[in-house]
């Protein structure tokens, strides 16, 4: 079916990209994509019937069959092409996130940028995903592994990245010769059809990358489509975990990232304005809704009062704007729902006795006065039993704990469920080297409040942040998007004597 790019009342629509183009498909269901800034409807989304998804599925199937034996230098020729036509697009593709989540155009740039660091590395696959050899292992006998792909895989991605997170999987999962599915946010949508024409652009062969856009029924769908070998999902603990045990249960790979609670550490000796410049950016950049945020400070003995004075000051200063705007540090949150929620967990710390020391609550933005707008918020002398502790707030606000010791903020840290990332702020190396070892946390920072690995080492978070065995993208990426293989040889010489025994081989 051919795309309709707008509605009966002007909206633009948003359609699927399946088999090489773009399509409406032939599901009816649609559901509005807003502007965050300003609360307008800005386009309205198509959601995949099973029909369409089944449609999908087929295709990626054929696509996959093909392209896994297409050569590494073909296929590297086209990530190269796309990297290059990514970086000559940044400005295009961050209007279109700003236009979508609301953040800032520098920070949709700054994604954008990740993102091209994963199709870096994946330009590399023939050095990352080559085999091994042992010659002789026994008389006359080699062995030989190497990595083939699984053939289908779905990325299911959440609404705070829209470019970086599905560019955590693509680039791996083509390069070692997946065909993949991406199942964006329904959020903010339209950059993963900005990516899909950009892979065309590039040459990659119809149906190797997908967009489907859908919820639950699209999601549940993937997870149990017997044409699906793998699964990468990306988004909130809760719905990690359901994938990944759907998934599992239907005899997929999955690898499930969560959410997460970064707490990051302040010792009496740090750098104070270091810390608190880096912890106020790592809070507040893209309204605290990354899922590496410095969400909870952890101010240790003497350093409390001095950093506290520092963080208001810093909050103070923060505009927040339109994300279009160049002055704006800080946009809107994504749903007036999320307006609400963060809202309500401030004012339960607030009534649990915890300090609103920068109330963000009820903030209007000039001529914006129906955009999702949060203001940065600061509370001081929260405890782990308050909901802003508990919950990912996922939006502005910046929780500080007081602890007495080093001691007290690893066991604070260990004890919680997530285990995302975390940082450090010290200038003793005993205490950079004592949190590092002991933190039980997949991604830790020494001075670096937002410790996202380059893209070739890998993500990932412990405990409730990641469900399944791999990280994603880097060297970890490599092995879940395909499956080793080892090789037994043997070639006599025409008249060599047969040494065939019952005897378990031996060499
Ligand atoms: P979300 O869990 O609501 O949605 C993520 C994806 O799951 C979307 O594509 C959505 O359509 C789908 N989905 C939603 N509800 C579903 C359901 N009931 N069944 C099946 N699929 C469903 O997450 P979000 O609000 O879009 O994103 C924010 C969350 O993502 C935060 O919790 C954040 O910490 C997390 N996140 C984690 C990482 C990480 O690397 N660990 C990275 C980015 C975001």
């Amino acid at each position: 079916m051919s795309p309709q790019n707008t509605t009966a009342t002007g909206v633009r629509t948003i359609n699927h990209f399946i088999n090489g183009e773009e399509t409406a498909g032939v599901g009816t269901a649609t559901q509005p994509v807003y502007n965050p800034a300003t609360g307008e409807v800005r386009g309205e989304l198509r959601l995949a019937s099973p029909e369409d998804l089944n449609t999908a599925v087929a295709a990626a199937r054929k696509a996959a069959d093909s392209w896994g034996d297409v050569s590494i230098a073909r296929r590297t020729g086209i990530l190269f092409k796309f990297r290059e036509l990514l970086a000559a697009n940044t400005d295009e593709l961050a209007r279109i996130v700003t236009g979508e989540h609301g953040k800032v155009l520098s920070d949709a740039a700054g994604e954008i940028g990740r993102g091209l660091e994963v199709v870096e590395y994946a330009c590399g696959i023939s050095q990352s995903a080559k085999g091994e050899y042992s010659d002789q292992v026994s008389t006359g006998i080699d062995v030989y592994s190497f990595r083939q792909p699984l053939g289908v895989v779905a990325g299911i991605t959440p609404f705070n990245f829209p470019v970086m997170v599905p560019l955590w999987m693509a680039p791996v999962a083509i390069a070692t010769g997946n065909a993949f599915i991406l199942k964006p946010s329904e959020r903010d949508p339209s950059a993963s059809l900005f990516l899909a024409r950009l892979w065309k652009r590039a040459g990659l062969p119809d149906g190797v990358f997908t967009v489907l856009h859908g919820g639950k029924e699209t999601v549940d769908g993937l997870l149990t489509h017997p044409d699906v070998d793998g699964i990468s999902f990306v988004g909130s603990t809760a719905i990690a975990k359901y994938v990944h045990e759907t998934a599992t249960r239907h005899g997929k790979r999955v690898q499930a990232l969560g959410g997460a609670k970064n707490h990051a550490v302040v010792m009496p000796d740090a750098d104070l304005d270091l810390a608190a410049d880096h912890i106020t950016a790592a809070a507040f950049g893209s309204a605290g809704q990354r899922c590496m945020a410095v969400s909870v400070t952890v101010a240790v003995g003497e350093a409390g009062d001095a950093l506290m004075d520092r963080l208001v000051a810093r909050a103070h200063d923060i505009k927040v704007a339109n994300g279009l705007d160049p002055a704006a540090d800080m946009g809107p949150v994504i749903t007036p729902a999320s307006k609400t929620r963060i809202e309500k967990i401030v004012g339960e710390a607030g009534e649990a006795g915890a300090a609103v020391l920068v109330d963000g609550r009820g903030l209007l933005v000039k001529d914006h006065e129906k955009g999702f707008f949060v203001g940065p918020t600061i509370i001081d002398g929260v405890t782990p039993a308050m909901t802003a502790y508990t919950e990912e707030i996922f939006g502005p606000v910046l929780s500080v704990v007081r602890v007495d010791s080093l001691d007290e903020a690893i066991g604070l840290v260990n004890a919680n469920p997530y285990g995302n990332g975390t940082a450090i702020f010290t200038s003793s190396g005993a205490n950079a080297r004592a949190y590092t070892r002991r933190i039980k946390v997949g991604m830790v920072g020494v001075n670096v409040p937002l410790p996202v690995p380059v893209a070739w080492h890998s993500f990932g978070g412990w405990k409730d942040s990641l469900f399944g065995d791999h990280h994603i993208y880097g060297p970890d990426g490599v092995r879940f998007y395909t499956r080793g293989k080892a090789v037994t040889q043997r070639w006599p010489e025409p008249a060599q004597e047969s040494t065939a025994s019952f005897n378990f081989p031996s060499s």
